[in-house]
């Protein structure tokens, strides 16, 4: 639907939603372009080598995110040495950079990074949980789900919001009862936000935990579209609802060839566009099993990532705005 046609439908309904304009997609890898070819990726390699040597960090970050613009395999490898690096804003710029590549490659980095112990350094562990969701692959889920049920560990503590926004993303059912767990250990009583239990003191301690909670509350709303609060009314939910839930959920999958991400409905077998053309008889990967499509981006989550890619969250870029001044 055109955006217009898309408001006016809207004033329709509210005055106030007419106003504003429909929320952005969610900020998913880019499947419209394919692969680099392996020239395109070695030539790009021994430019971002070159680059490497200064001893410049700026030059180096700089480097980083021109190699994320070639999408290889051989690119997923080169970065990989870069996300334990000992300089964090190279390391968290490599771990963004994956987040670029669409690829079950780079999501093994960033998981293993994560596992090795990333969550001591949480300026590079935020850049790997982004990439994480960003990338949507459910392989990554395992992991999450252990961080979440660590999360009574102080390094963990502190990535509680980026963990809780990448399990949301990646949106696994096996996420779903690790969450109620989590959110019934945060105490707070059975009607929500200050709600008749009172404050308690749970897991996450003081007005970040309780922030936390509401982020683990919208998790579970991203993930299984229900709308529940306490943690007890979500386990009695999603008892009720969860076969009907998974019996028509939607599987994503890539194109070993091509890059390009394509849906089925859960169960059916995956059929690339391609699939008469040569190399495409076994071209599907699976990405992700989801029960409901991944939420619009709020504009919360667009701004934060923009001061993250240290881009401008009005998507006006820097240099402009210097020329005005
Ligand atoms: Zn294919």
């Amino acid at each position: 639907m055109r955006p217009f046609v898309f408001a006016l439908v809207l004033s329709l309904f509210s005055v106030a939603s007419a106003q504003d304009p429909p929320p952005p997609p969610p900020d998913v890898p880019n499947s419209s372009v394919g692969p680099s070819t392996d020239e395109e990726a070695e030539a790009a390699i021994d430019a971002f080598k070159k680059a490497m040597a200064s001893n410049l960090i700026s030059t180096q970050v700089q480097a980083v995110k021109d190699l994320a613009k070639t999408r290889h395999e051989k690119v997923i490898k080169a970065l990989t040495r870069y996300v334990p690096w000992p300089n964090e804003e190279v390391a968290g710029n490599a771990a963004l950079a994956l987040g670029q590549i669409d690829h079950p490659a780079s999501v093994d980095v960033l998981n293993r990074a994560l596992a090795a112990g990333a969550t001591k350094r949480p300026v590079v562990a935020a850049c790997i949980l982004e990439s994480l969701g960003k990338l949507g692959y459910e392989s990554a889920t395992a992991t999450l789900n252990k961080l979440l049920e660590r999360s009574s560990d102080a390094d963990t503590r502190k990535l509680m919001s980026d963990l809780l926004k990448a399990i949301s993303r990646i949106g696994s059912v096996s996420s779903v009862e690790p969450l109620i767990d989590y959110l019934g250990a945060q105490g707070g009583g059975g009607q929500g936000y200050g709600g008749r239990g009172g404050r308690r003191g749970g897991g996450g301690g003081g007005m970040e935990g309780w922030g936390n909670r509401g982020a683990a509350v919208n998790a579970l709303r991203s993930i299984t579209g229900g709308d529940e609060q306490s943690a007890h009314d979500w386990e009695v939910w999603w008892k009720l609802n969860k076969s009907t839930l998974l019996a028509k959920a939607t599987d994503t999958y890539r194109c070993k060839v091509t890059w390009e991400r394509f849906e089925t409905p859960t169960g059916k077998k995956a059929v690339c566009k391609h699939a008469s053309e040569k190399n495409h008889s076994a071209c599907a990967e699976k990405v992700r099993t989801r029960l409901v499509p991944e939420p619009p981006e709020s504009d919360g989550d667009r701004d934060r990532r923009g001061r993250r890619d240290g881009r401008e969250p009005q998507g006006e870029r820097p240099d402009e705005q210097r020329r005005r001044e």
